[in-house]
């Protein structure tokens, strides 16, 4: 079928390596191995829908300020749109958009009944007291009502947001539609309907997919060193897995710096940015910096705190033997470029750090159900979940010629959805 120049309402990169060119460009890289109508690679290239909404905040002071929100709903073929919410000074619609993107290729990479989403207000949430953040939240909630729901966009945390968020939001909803509605956010406190096991699920996954990598490549996790950057949610919880299953952490760090013991870290004993901010280094003999920490000699580097931290510029000292993605987008595709010539494969995000939409499915699931799940189940579900998609990533990194990790996951993605938008048609 014959493909048009898009229409102008549809959101263009800001330039070619922010995160809605880097979408793009994986998408393309993807499409090439598939065989997909053109017409559907078309559509996939653009969002379905973005919301700009003004949000005016009363200050605790009296004063009104009106602050912009976004909500860029990328795709629904597989499902109701799914994705964070994040509250943060440089949130831009292109960054919503190519955000979106990902979330559509992490839940059809997963195999989950979701498309993709993404929101983000305009404010630092740290110059905002705790009764600004909820007012602002349950305007939000307002604005978005039409727009939200369980079977139509379901939000969830992510920069500057979290489970108290969520539960406000949750609220907000609930008394909007006039009935109790806890499935409209995921990521709230087990209280109002949030899962065990959904804090801990993304630096879970991590792990696992670490774990299956290894074995993949016949190394034995006892003999493995690892390094991890960021100790928050993801990374924290990724390396206290990692330890437990036997391999050596020996390196983590935090904004401020990290710690390195080549003979291994008692992770366990650091204090995670959950449980005390920033601390990481504060007591430590030997540190190193975040710069350091990228390029030890180490068999496997997880970058799990922020974007583009591996680049073209620090990739050829990369000195690990495999990169797992704790964090969304570590690794441009400059640096990617790099590391594939130089024979080290790179984890893909959209599969690494998975667990935490997917735990967040569990979540949605049992609030359908009106059904609690137990921790055990929740990681037997997930454990489960993680190994079908390493499975069905790797046979299609085995079978391809010349594909990259990343390349195998978006395949996965890509005819998937590619198959869901044949059989329900186009509609043009
Ligand atoms: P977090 O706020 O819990 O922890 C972030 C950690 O990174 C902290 O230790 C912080 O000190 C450190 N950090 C911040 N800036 C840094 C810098 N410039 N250099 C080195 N370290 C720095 O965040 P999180 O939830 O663990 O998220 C980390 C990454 O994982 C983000 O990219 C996020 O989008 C992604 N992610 C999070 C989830 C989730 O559910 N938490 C799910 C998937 C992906």
């Amino acid at each position: 079928m014959a493909t048009s120049t898009p229409p102008d309402v549809v959101v263009e990169a800001e330039d070619e390596d922010d995160i809605l060119g880097t979408a793009r460009k994986q998408l393309e890289r993807a499409a090439a191995h598939v065989d997909v109508d053109p017409a559907i690679l078309e559509r996939l290239r653009y969002p379905a829908r973005v919301h700009r909404v003004s949000i005016p905040l009363e200050r605790d002071d009296g004063r009104v300020e009106v602050i912009t929100g976004y909500r860029a709903q990328h795709d629904n073929v597989r499902g109701p749109f799914k994705g964070g919410l994040r509250y943060h000074p440089d949130v831009t619609e292109s960054e919503c958009v190519g955000l979106a993107m990902w979330m559509t290729w992490k839940c059809a990479v997963m195999d989950l009944p979701f498309g993709g989403a993404k929101g983000g207000v305009v404010v630092d949430p740290k110059s905002l007291s705790e009764a600004e953040t909820e007012r602002l939240t349950r305007r939000l909630a307002q604005e978005f009502r039409t727009i939200v729901g369980p079977d139509h966009d379901i939000p969830a945390p992510d920069m500057g947001t979290g489970g108290q968020e969520m539960a406000w939001f949750m609220d907000a909803y609930s008394m909007q539609v006039g009935e109790s509605s806890p499935g409209v956010v995921t990521g709230k406190p087990p209280v109002v309907g949030g899962s065990q096991g959904r804090e801990e699920a993304p630096g879970r996954s991590v792990a696992i997919i670490t774990r299956e990598l290894l074995d993949y490549y016949e190394r034995p996790l006892e003999d493995t060193t690892i390094a991890v950057q960021g100790f928050g949610s993801v990374g924290a919880n990724a390396a206290r897995a990692l330890e437990e299953w036997g391999a050596t952490i020996v390196a983590v760090s935090d904004v401020n710096g990290g710690i390195y013991d080549e003979d291994g870290l008692d992770v366990a004993a650091i204090p995670t940015h959950q449980e005390q901010p920033e601390a990481v280094a504060r007591q430590a003999e030997t540190t190193i910096s975040n710069d350091d920490l990228l390029t030890l000699d180490v068999d496997v580097l997880i970058p799990a705190a922020i974007s583009n931290v591996i680049t073209a510029t620090n990739a050829p000292d990369v000195r690990a033997d495999f990169v797992v993605e704790g964090a969304n987008g570590p690794t441009t595709a400059a640096a990617e470029s790099i590391l594939d010539d130089r024979s080290i494969p790179v984890i893909p995000d959209v599969l690494a750090n998975a667990g935490g939409v997917t735990v967040s499915y569990f979540e949605w699931l049992q609030d359908r159900n009106r059904r609690r799940w137990s921790l055990e189940r929740v990681r037997n579900e997930l454990e489960s979940e993680m190994t079908t998609a390493w499975s069905a990533v790797a046979r299609e990194y085995a079978a391809g010629s010349a594909l990259t990790w990343r390349d195998a996951a978006y395949v996965v993605a890509l005819a998937r959805l590619a198959a869901a938008h044949e059989a329900r048609g186009l509609w043009p």
